[in-house]
């Protein structure tokens, strides 16, 4: 193990009094008794975004012979490298510095090596239950999901799976502006006599779009547009608007429904309401783990 001594970081850095950021995040790691090691090359270091969680940490990922063997905090962001290594830095020099990352971050090369990772598209092979699957084609996958169809026909299941064609059955926003006020007066109507006049009025009113109800009966469960279920893990900005763009505004459905992991919700949300107090909250959550 080469250790990176003080003065060789501010050699690296050239005059350290001259480039004031660089030389203090380098200061920092030489404080830190960072040590430097074979695999801290700008030839084989990837530098990305962790998905471990919600909240994507800059990273870098050393690759020794082809294969990812170690996950640190980028030193270029201040997210992970306090202050952050300047832009213009020398991609030697960064190879070379580490920053924070929490240890489920870290433990990222499992993920990515796990044997049970799913890298295909599955395909239920059996009874539901059976845990039987079989990999088929994106491609496949994105026919069979827009098509529908008797998509189990082979294993005796002769039923007929609506695609996302038949599902967007409702296309006309204006309409559905006009459904969802009536539907509104049916939910706000106590008196179950006024409230069947009210189903009764709503279904001559839109008599030529029942054929596009889940049940005209009950007006309230809307389209067949609702029977989509947008279901996300970590949405972040840009693709949370492209999602809720693409089956809320376009497709027409109001089943839109997140869910998240444990270490957003101890780190993110954490961190995410005091961060006008961010500088202790890292030093808090996060420097415990640096590595
Ligand atoms: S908090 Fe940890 S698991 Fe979450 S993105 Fe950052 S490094 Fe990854």
């Amino acid at each position: 193990m080469e250790k990176l001594s003080r003065r060789e970081l501010l050699k690296l850095s050239g005059a350290g009094a001259l480039l004031g950021p660089l030389a203090l995040s380098l200061q920092e790691a030489s404080a830190q008794g960072m040590e430097a090691y074979e695999i801290q090359l700008p030839e084989t270091t990837i530098y990305s975004s962790c998905l471990q969680c919600n909240t994507g940490c800059p990273i870098k990922v050393k690759l020794y012979e082809g294969v990812a063997s170690k996950i640190d905090g980028n030193p270029l962001s201040p997210w992970t490298f306090r202050p952050h290594l300047p832009l213009n830095t020398p991609v030697d020099v960064v190879a070379k510095v580490d920053g924070a990352l929490c240890p489920k971050g870290q433990a990222g090369i499992q993920t990515a090596y796990d044997p049970y990772r799913i890298r295909k598209v599955l395909k239920r092979a059996g009874p539901r239950g059976s845990g039987k699957w079989e990999e088929i084609s994106f491609h496949q996958a994105v026919k069979e999901i827009v098509e529908g169809g008797k998509l189990f026909a082979h294993l005796g299941d002769e039923r007929h799976y609506p695609g996302l064609k038949e599902l967007w059955a409702l296309k006309d926003p204006e309409v559905m502006n006009r459904m969802a006020q009536a539907v509104r007066a049916i939910w706000a109507e106590k008196n179950r006599e006024k409230k069947q006049a009210l189903v009764a009025k709503f279904k001559e009113v839109f008599k030529d779009y029942l054929h596009a109800l889940i049940d005209p009966d009950h007006p309230d469960l809307g389209p067949k547009n609702n029977q989509v279920v947008s279901a996300w893990g970590r949405l972040k900005a840009g693709r949370s608007d492209f999602i809720r763009w693409f089956f809320g505004q376009s497709f027409g459905t109001v089943n839109l429904h997140g869910h998240t992991t444990v270490c957003q919700g101890s780190m993110y949300f954490t961190g995410k309401a005091r961060s006008c107090q961010e500088l202790c909250v890292r030093v808090c959550v996060r420097g415990a783990y640096r590595s």
